[in-house]
């Protein structure tokens, strides 16, 4: 068995296959495998997420739910605990039910696979980039590299989407795909931040908590969440606005998008005069810069003040009815132009890929091709952050790894 890309789902594939009984041969044109895992979660590793109802968890994948009952009932959520638990990895669960390594190191969920990989004897051929794949009779016939033309019974193609491409995922795949006939939707960048027209140097790298975010199209709303947002030498980002990103990747593409944050969602107009008031108050011969820090950072302070067009050495006890109503607007709505999303190298994943319909999903063969395997991001699947990639990664490479093994003891 030939696995060509040797990321999450191809490791998972396998390490499955091999410990079956299968001859496997792993490529990968980078030196190291699984170089994309290793920074997922921001190195922890958010490996999947603990929601162990199917059809809640499926209900994450959108359209294509329908599709995943089969593998999801072959490898699912506490599939993936088992194999990783079993194997020597004790798993968190933290916020939104995402999971972690307890010791927050996505190089150790490698270890596990990679260890499988040595326990079986896969024959790993890392720094080998495949060049060709040749197809005759609508089956692969050989796969090629510079040097060398490779067979096998049944392949399996792992090598991954568009997203972070120094990792190794440049769209291979999805040009094979295609050329071999199979309908592969545009892959666009997905779980991406935004970059705004306007970026206020003083705020990058400042998060605010829990605040609301509302998406505008031409001034009309379109839709809000509550969540963090991080301040980027771009634009925005953090998880809500990477959630947020494909509405409006779409939204942008009907016209010009803003975006408004309220920075206090808890807080209504008057209860925000009250509290304004009171802090007030407490300070009355302080500069009014000085006494909103209680509230926000410094460099939010001097932004909203220069909005309101309020000196920040105004005197608290000379702050009217009026600026206080101008600062609070600025709060409840600081607004920001959406400039486009950020591009494949900063994006979690790329939509598009494989429709799911041209693959039998409970083997993740291919309907075309038969003696092809497909998983990972090279399916054609939206999800949000949150482990739901990674799972789907283990889901299909199990079931490919388990059913190409299968066919090739028919
Ligand atoms: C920064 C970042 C953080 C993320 N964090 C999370 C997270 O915490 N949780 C989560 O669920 N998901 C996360 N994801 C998404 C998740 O990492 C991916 O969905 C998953 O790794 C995809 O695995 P894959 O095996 O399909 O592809 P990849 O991991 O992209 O692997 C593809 C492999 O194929 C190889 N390859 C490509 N072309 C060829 C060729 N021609 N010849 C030989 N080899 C080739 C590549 O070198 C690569 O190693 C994150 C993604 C990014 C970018």
């Amino acid at each position: 068995m030939i696995i060509i890309g040797g990321g999450s789902a191809g490791l998972m594939s396998a390490a499955v296959s091999s410990s079956l009984g299968a001859k496997v041969v792993l490529f990968d044109k980078n030196k190291f495998f699984g170089e994309k895992l290793k920074i997922t979660g921001g190195g922890r590793c958010n490996i999947t997420n603990a929601e162990f109802d199917v059809h809640k968890l499926l209900s994450n994948y959108g359209e294509s739910s329908k599709f995943l009952y089969s593998p999801f009932a072959e490898f699912g959520v506490k599939d993936t605990f088992n194999f990783f638990e079993n194997r020597g990895l004790k798993l968190k669960t933290e916020e939104k039910l995402r999971v972690f390594p307890i010791s927050d190191k996505a190089h150790d969920v490698y270890e596990i696979l990679f260890n499988e990989l040595k326990k079986f004897s896969v024959k790993l051929k890392n720094n080998t980039e495949i060049k060709r794949i040749e197809i005759e009779n609508n089956l692969i016939k050989n796969i090629q590299t510079v040097d060398e033309i490779w067979t096998a019974d049944s392949y399996i193609l792992a090598t991954g989407g568009l997203s972070h491409p120094e990792t190794g995922s440049t769209g291979d795949g999805f040009k094979w795909l295609k050329s071999f006939g199979h309908k592969v939707d545009t892959p666009t960048p997905s779980i991406v931040p935004l970059a705004l027209d306007k970026v206020y140097e003083e705020l990058q790298g400042e998060s605010l908590t829990d605040v609301k975010l509302t998406f505008k199209i031409d001034g009309k709303k379109s839709f809000s969440k509550i969540g963090n947002l991080l301040f980027t030498h771009f634009g925005v980002s953090g998880p809500t606005i990477m959630n947020s990103s494909k509405k409006v990747g779409e939204l942008l593409s009907e016209g010009s998008v803003t975006l408004h944050v309220d920075m206090f969602p808890g807080l209504d107009e008057k209860h925000f005069h009250f509290k304004l008031l009171q802090l007030f108050d407490k300070n009355q011969n302080k500069n009014i810069k000085n006494v909103l820090v209680e509230m926000m950072s410094q460099n939010m302070v001097d932004i909203i003040l220069n909005k309101s067009g309020i000196s920040p050495d105004t005197k608290v006890n000379i702050v009217t009815h009026d600026m206080r109503t101008k600062i609070i607007l600025e709060c409840k709505n600081f607004t920001h132009n959406i400039k486009s999303l950020m591009g494949f190298d900063k994006a979690v994943i790329s939509d598009g890929g494989v429709s799911l319909g041209e693959i039998d999903m409970r083997t993740m063969q291919s309907k075309l091709i038969d003696n092809l395997f497909i998983v990972g991001d090279l399916l054609n699947v939206s999800r949000p952050s949150g482990g739901y990639s990674l799972q789907l990664c283990w889901t299909t490479g199990y079931v490919a790894g388990k059913n190409a093994f299968l066919k090739l003891k028919k």
